[in-house]
């Protein structure tokens, strides 16, 4: 069974626990089994010996005696091994059975010995009967020491057992946390090599399932950059061979006399240009922007201004299609920002939401605070954007439609340039697509 070196490290901890845990418990439960078997004979023997005092007690009473003898032991005592050392009440001995016990009289010992004294009617003291056990850490008969060794056995046994199990168990949650793990690893060490197809499954709701969802959103991230980027330069190549070639087929007709160079077909030589240029431009700003982030300037900025300038921008344009630009701006929301990067912000958004509505459509800005957030939505009642989509808008070069971005002369890179920005100004920006509305959402922190 193949196992990773974090997962062997688990199977050893938890293992180590589990079964110290164990070992402590049957330790416990070991020693409290022998004291409460060795208390529950010495309450026995104490009842026993209990009744022995009363019939000596009866006998001194009825016959003026004090008599004890191995006769009185065998019927009043059931175990032989008690040593027995009876006095009268001056600690003169009258009997012991200490020789039959095969000890000697000077090794016992009254001061340890548990002493019963007794009494006669008159509550007098009259002897004192002196009994210990043979042994301090002996049991008593073969049978009882049988019955301990026997529940000893029995806890062992279900030790081994629970051990086992235990053993198992660990061997099976280490290897469940940590195959995702192992997973990942190579997903991880594959991501490194270049290598981005694969993923994992992610079972559950928890760090280990979140960090699966990451590496797997991260592949399918890099899968999608790295496809875009080979796709880009293409792109890229394409976008300027197509203007290039229409101008260089529309030229090499009219020096054949094919064409004429009349006023149309310089207006189609014109409008391709203008899309190598507008491509060009798209280009410089990218590259623009790029440079701003790094040299751009952050000041206090009242948010309503800055918007209120960008849509300025746009207000001869809407009026020109035909589509109602509104604006609800909150006032005094201020933030730290580049004024010039942000207006690049809100002009791609206003342009984006007017080239994509047709006439009779309405095109609205808001400004408001929302969760401590300053956010601004663009909303428009255009062509929207298809779910699919979606998600990668923001990259650069990526069109929804390229027929339907070419006619309206796209080039993919203004929403790249919004999250660039947007981003540098430790914003968030997102887009929303569903029921006849697109809106663009932007959110800054706001100065307090
Ligand atoms: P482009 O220069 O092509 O508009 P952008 O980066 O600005 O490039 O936008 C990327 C794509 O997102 C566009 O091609 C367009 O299909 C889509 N898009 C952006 N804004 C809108 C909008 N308001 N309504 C519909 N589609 C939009």
């Amino acid at each position: 069974m193949i196992m990773s070196k974090i997962g062997y490290k688990l199977f050893i901890i938890i293992s180590l626990i589990s079964i110290g845990g164990l070992i402590l418990t049957l330790f416990l439960v070991n020693s409290q089994v022998e004291n409460h078997f060795k208390e529950y004979i010495n309450q026995e023997k104490r009842e026993e010996i209990n009744k022995l005092v009363d019939v000596l007690e009866q006998k001194y009473q009825e016959e003026g005696v004090l008599e004890l003898d191995e006769n009185l032991l065998d019927n009043y005592i059931s175990n032989q091994n008690i040593i027995f050392y009876f006095t009268n009440k001056n600690g003169e001995l009258i009997y012991t059975n200490l020789r039959t016990q095969g000890r000697r009289q000077e090794d016992f010992d009254l001061e340890s010995a548990n002493q019963e004294v007794l009494y006669d009617q008159n509550s007098n003291q009259i002897a004192y009967l002196y009994w210990q056990l043979p042994g301090r850490h002996r049991v008593e008969t073969v049978q009882q020491s049988r019955f301990i060794e026997n529940v000893k056995q029995t806890i062992f046994f279900v030790a081994a057992i629970i051990i086992f199990i235990s053993l198992v168990v660990c061997l099976l949650i280490s290897r469940h946390l940590t195959s995702p793990l192992l997973k990942m690893n190579k997903m991880a060490a594959a991501i490194a090599r270049g290598d981005y197809h694969l993923r994992v499954k992610s079972k559950g709701n928890n760090e280990i399932s979140e960090l699966g969802d990451s590496l797997n959103q991260m592949s399918d991230r890099l899968e999608y950059l790295e496809k875009t980027r080979e796709e880009s330069t293409e792109d890229l190549a394409h976008e300027l061979r197509t203007p290039l070639a229409i101008i260089s087929n529309y030229l090499t007709a009219i020096k054949d006399g094919i064409f004429e160079a009349d006023a149309s077909t310089i207006e189609e030589m014109k409008a391709e240009l203008g899309r190598l240029e507008r491509l060009v431009n798209g280009l410089e700003k990218f590259a623009e922007t790029e440079k701003k982030l790094i040299y751009s300037k952050l000041e206090k900025l009242n948010l309503k201004n800055v918007i209120k300038q960008s849509v300025a921008n746009f207000r001869k344009q809407a009026e020109n299609k035909g589509i109602k630009l509104y604006t609800s701006l909150e006032d005094s929301l201020f933030m730290r920002g580049d004024s010039d990067a942000l207006k690049i912000v809100f002009n791609n958004l206003i342009s984006n939401a007017i080239k994509y509505s047709a006439t009779g459509d309405k095109v609205k800005v808001k400004l408001t605070k929302e969760n401590n957030m300053l956010v601004i939505r663009v909303i428009d009642e255009g062509i929207g954007i298809p779910k699919k989509d979606l998600p990668y808008i923001f990259e650069r070069f990526y069109r929804t439609d390229k027929s339907r971005s070419t006619k309206t002369g796209g080039t993919g890179l203004g929403l790249a340039i919004v999250r660039k920005l947007v981003r540098a100004h430790n914003g968030e920006v997102s887009a929303k697509s569903e029921a006849g509305q697109t809106i663009f959402k932007v959110s800054f922190p706001p100065l307090p």
